[in-house]
Parts: structure tokens; sequence; C-alpha cells
């Protein structure tokens, strides 16, 4: 089992965030280095390092990942414009913290997917 993250003492409530939500699946919690107008992120409670690490146990909080990630972006008054959600995977994703986490990104035009290499 590899060692749990920050984020899980954000979600037991042992660290400080700016938490939006939570239910028994998810948490929510604005990022503390914000790359956009808007930059929240969603995880799930239980601690799932990667993408690749997930199983069909899994498969309730991920959904739920979608679902809030919409009602934060209507609560915060940015779904009509649109918004970015992110994922990285391990290192050639370069995932920096391994908690799988769902980036919410907006409140402005977030730019082009990634940067074009050509
Ligand atoms: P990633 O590169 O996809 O692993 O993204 C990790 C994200 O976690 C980054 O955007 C960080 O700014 C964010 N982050 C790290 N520590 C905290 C924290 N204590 N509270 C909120 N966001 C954090």
């Amino acid at each position: 089992m590899i060692e749990e993250t920050i984020f899980s003492k954000i979600i037991r409530k042992e660290l400080p965030s700016d938490m939006l939500y939570q239910d028994e699946l998810v948490t929510a919690f604005r990022d503390i280095n914000p790359q956009r107008s808007l930059h929240v992120l969603i995880v799930p409670n239980r601690h799932i390092p990667t993408v690749d690490d997930v199983t069909s146990e899994d498969e309730a909080a991920l959904g739920r990942m979608f679902s809030v990630a919409r009602k934060i972006a209507r609560d915060e008054g940015i779904s009509a414009d649109g918004y970015r959600l992110v994922v990285n995977c391990g290192e050639h994703g370069r995932q920096e913290v391994p908690h799988i986490h769902m980036h919410l990104l907006g409140g402005e035009d977030v730019g082009p997917m990634l940067n074009r290499r050509n």
C-alpha cells in the first residue's frame, strides 16, 4: 500500500483547505496554487494513487467526481462558458500528488489543451 498523501489529511480535515464539497465518496477543495481564475481539485475519499490503480470498486467514486465537477461549475457560475477537467497519471502525465484528483479549471478561456509540438 503506497503511503497516503496530504490529500487524505485534507479529506479528514486534519489539515486546512478551502473545501467546497464533501460527501461519502468524494471531496472538492480549491487548489493551493491556482492556474486559472477557478481551480478546484476533486478527489475520491479513498486513497487511490493513480488512474492505473483504479478497480471496478472505484467506479461510483469516479463517476461522482464528474457530477460534483458539474455542480461546482454551476455553483461558481462558470458552467455556461465551459471549463476543463484534467486528470494526470504517473510520471509522463506529470502527476505530482499520488492520490487521484480531477482538476476543474475555468472562469476564463483556459487555452489550448497541450502545448503544440509543431
Ligand atoms: P498534479 O500535478 O496533477 O498532481 O496536481 C497536484 C495539484 O495539487 C497541484 O495543482 C497543486 O497546486 C495542488 N496542491 C498541492 N498541495 C495542495 C494543498 N495542500 N491544497 C490544495 N492543493 C494542493
